[in-house]
């Protein structure tokens, strides 16, 4: 958001008004707007705003208090934790605050210098005095926690609300495993540990596919959560704890709050890190990563080292934390306001910023998936400037209803494609229409559609399609299929991009001269690629079939069309009827083919290959009844002495056997070869006959006793 409160402009400076009321009319605006998303984000659990953009507006408030101290008053957001306890939950007073941290937004190395620079001077050390010993940790993106302890057994859980008083959450928090109730003997009378719940990646994107699933039931009231630390604190501030209960949360813990009654009359460390390992002994869990380091340069080293680890760990975190690890040491420091003076938030860029969407494109795919990609005004954003976010799909898109003009939530984590997070809707401006999906594919026209139970649409012009004409080729080359051999992805790409074919066609008529131009293409691989091309002219009906890469006709429903109708102009010509009269095809892949062979184009590149020459042996359409293993399904496993698998899979599939890939009651024979494994036990398990290669070829021959 651009709160344009430094704008010059002449109508929104008042004449009249000096620098300082100015400056105190900008504060009080601010600080109006602050409350309103820290209210969303704390108490709702549901912000309005990215963190960077409150961050933005929280320093610009710092910055005017700075200069006009008076004007920090007692309820400025600068000067106050977190927020209030909503009324459904008993308030908990802390006997010890849950402060804050100051935050470090330098994202450089100069961050943690300057930090290091001010616990110096704060400490009166002179230059040559001992670098000082801190404790780096991770700072964790969730919610903090107070987890009280009496006699060693968990009391009570509270948020940290506003600092002073939180919300009694024990009944939630006791579903988390991780949390110890109960802690060993040596613990104080009174201990309170405090931490952080979060939730792990892999849970966030579990529930938020279970939420997605709920919406699509029609479910009333559910939605999908932002991000892990919005559906951490939700899971947290339920009043049910069933429904926490089935929001997988887990727990760090980092800190110390009222404690009373050591065993030995004293704590047993006198530094944070040894604290740290104490609470690894009582059973909570801490980090790994959490490291004693010495001085500025130890600082820098964490930060680097854990930026390149950001985003392989199993959850988020927004920075990492400094903390003076010798307690003496953080007593003579003390605290300002609202945070120690020994501690410091170190962040990373941010992951989440806002933008505006300028245009929502829609992009094909190699394999023809529609996608609508929103185009974004330039914003810095996880590391990177990005300026297209994916809307993924029509069904995303219309539940976000992202529409051009709109302000946004952008993210982009790691190497994950940059998505849109949500809408603001309040800068939604007069006028803005609902994005729909285009029904024609935007690269060739030819139509686009979605199928029942799939999200995507997808450009039904295959072949002709300029976005997925790599994919045609590395699909009609393949071995399974027409076979060129040698004519790889990399080939493909060089051919593709220097525009020397653009249709199936094209491949026939490629000469020496153009082979040789592309880059690292000797004479005698080129030679080597139009033998291969000359040698796949002679193909079988089948492999051309699967070539054509028709969507949903695979191999074995190419081979089933090729026995059915004989010819190629059979199944071209073809009504949904009839298509639907061929052995295990359903009206899904009928209507695919019928889609296929409907557009001109494709007859057209059909009859273009023809005339290139490639040919295939034609007949009458074979009746699968009369073949003699018709009926039967055989499994292959392990390897044959003699006959390759897609050999033996080829003479069965000839003589009518169905050749499936796993063994179940309905298997007529398993044709085990050496090293067969758990399909040859399964076999054996269910009784069903078990062959091996002069038996596979016996049944061939029709020389079988058996009769399954
Ligand atoms: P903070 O979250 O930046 O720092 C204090 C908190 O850090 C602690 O309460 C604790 O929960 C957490 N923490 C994580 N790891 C820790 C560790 N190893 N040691 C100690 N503490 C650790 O400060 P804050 O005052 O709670 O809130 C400010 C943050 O909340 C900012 O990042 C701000 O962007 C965000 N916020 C966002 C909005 C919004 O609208 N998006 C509104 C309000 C606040």
């Amino acid at each position: 958001m651009n709160l344009d409160l430094f704008s010059d402009s002449p109508e929104d400076k008042p004449k009249a008004l000096n620098a300082f009321e100015l400056a105190s009319q900008k504060a009080s605006e601010l600080r109006q707007i602050l409350h309103r998303y820290a209210y969303a984000y704390y108490t709702l659990d549901a912000p309005e705003v990215p963190d960077a953009e409150y961050d933005r507006l929280f320093r610009q408030l710092q910055e005017i208090e700075h200069q006009h101290p008076t004007l920090a008053t007692a309820d400025s957001p600068t000067q106050r934790v977190g927020g209030a306890v909503l009324p459904e939950f008993t308030s908990v007073r802390h006997q010890v605050p849950m402060l804050s941290i100051r935050t470090e937004t330098d994202t450089g190395a100069s961050g943690a210098i300057a930090f290091d620079a001010r616990v110096r001077k704060e400490l009166g050390l002179t230059e040559d005095a001992p670098q000082v010993s801190y404790v780096a940790e991770l700072k964790f993106d969730g919610l903090a926690m107070s987890l009280r302890y009496e006699k060693g057994v968990l009391v009570q859980a509270a948020t940290r609300g506003d600092g002073e008083q939180g919300e009694d959450v024990t009944h939630n928090i006791r579903t988390i495993g991780q949390i110890p109730l109960l802690l060993p003997s040596d613990v104080p009378v009174v201990l309170e540990v405090r931490g952080e719940v979060y939730m792990r990646r892999d849970d966030f994107d579990t529930l938020n596919q279970r939420q997605l699933q709920k919406i699509a039931d029609g479910i009333k009231g559910e939605k999908t959560f932002v991000n892990p630390r919005n559906a951490a604190a939700g899971a947290v501030r339920q009043l049910d704890s069933n429904i926490a209960a089935q929001r997988p949360l887990s727990f760090f813990a980092y800190g110390l709050g009222e404690v009373a009654g050591w065993p030995v009359g004293h704590p047993p460390f006198q530094n944070h890190y040894a604290f740290l390992q104490t609470l690894k002994a009582w059973g909570f869990p801490v980090a790994i990563q959490t490291k004693c380091v010495l001085g500025a340069s130890g600082l820098v080293a964490f930060h680097q080292e854990i930026a390149q680890q950001r985003d392989a760990l199993p959850y988020d975190i927004d920075g990492v934390v400094y903390k003076v690890n010798e307690l003496a040491l953080q007593e003579k420091l003390g605290f300002v306001t609202r945070e120690p003076r020994w501690a410091v938030a170190h962040k990373y860029p941010a992951q989440e910023e806002l933008t505006t969407v300028l245009d929502i494109d829609v992009q094909v795919g190699r394999t023809g998936k529609l996608t609508p990609v929103a185009k974004l005004a330039p914003v810095f954003v996880g590391g990177v400037t990005v300026t297209n976010a994916t809307l993924h799909n029509e069904d995303e898109a219309r539940r976000k209803d992202v529409r051009i003009g709109d302000t946004v939530i952008v993210r982009r984590a790691g190497d994950v494609i940059p998505e849109v997070v949500g809408v603001i809707i309040e800068k939604r401006q007069l006028g803005t229409e609902i994005f729909t999906m285009p029904h024609i594919c935007p690269v060739c026209a030819s139509p686009a559609v979605r199928d029942e139970d799939e999200a995507d649409y997808r450009c039904t012009g295959g072949l002709f399609c300029g976005a997925q004409r790599k994919q045609a080729f590395l699909h009609f080359a393949q071995r399974r299929a027409v076979e060129v051999d040698g004519l790889g992805e990399k080939l493909i790409d060089q051919l593709v991009d220097a525009g020397v074919i653009r249709t199936l066609p094209d491949l026939y008529k490629l000469g020496l001269t153009a082979l040789v131009q592309l880059d690292r293409m000797a004479e005698k691989s080129a030679l080597n690629i139009l033998k291969a091309l000359e040698a796949s002219k002679e193909t079988s009906l089948p492999r051309f079939i699967y070539g054509l890469g028709i969507r949903h006709v695979g191999e074995a429903t190419a081979k089933e069309f090729a026995r059915h109708f004989g010819t190629l102009d059979a199944l071209m010509n073809a009504s949904l009827e009839e298509l639907l009269q061929v052995a295990d095809v359903g009206p899904i892949v009928a209507q695919s083919v019928l889609t296929f062979f409907a557009q001109a184009h494709h007859q057209e590149i059909v009859a273009q290959l023809r005339a290139c020459g490639v040919r295939w042996p034609e007949g009458p359409p074979a009746e699968r009844a009369s073949l003699p293993l018709a009926g039967k399904t055989i499994v292959l496993t392990g390897t044959l002495p003699n006959l390759g698998r897609d050999e033996a899979k080829a003479m069965l599939e000839a003589a009518g056997a169905k050749v499936a890939g796993s063994v179940s009651q309905k298997t007529s024979y398993v044709v085990a070869g050496s090293e067969a494994g758990s399909k040859l036990e399964k076999a054996m398990a269910l009784g069903v006959p078990v062959l091996d290669e002069p038996g596979l070829l016996a049944l061939l021959k029709g020389d079988s006793n058996d009769s399954p």
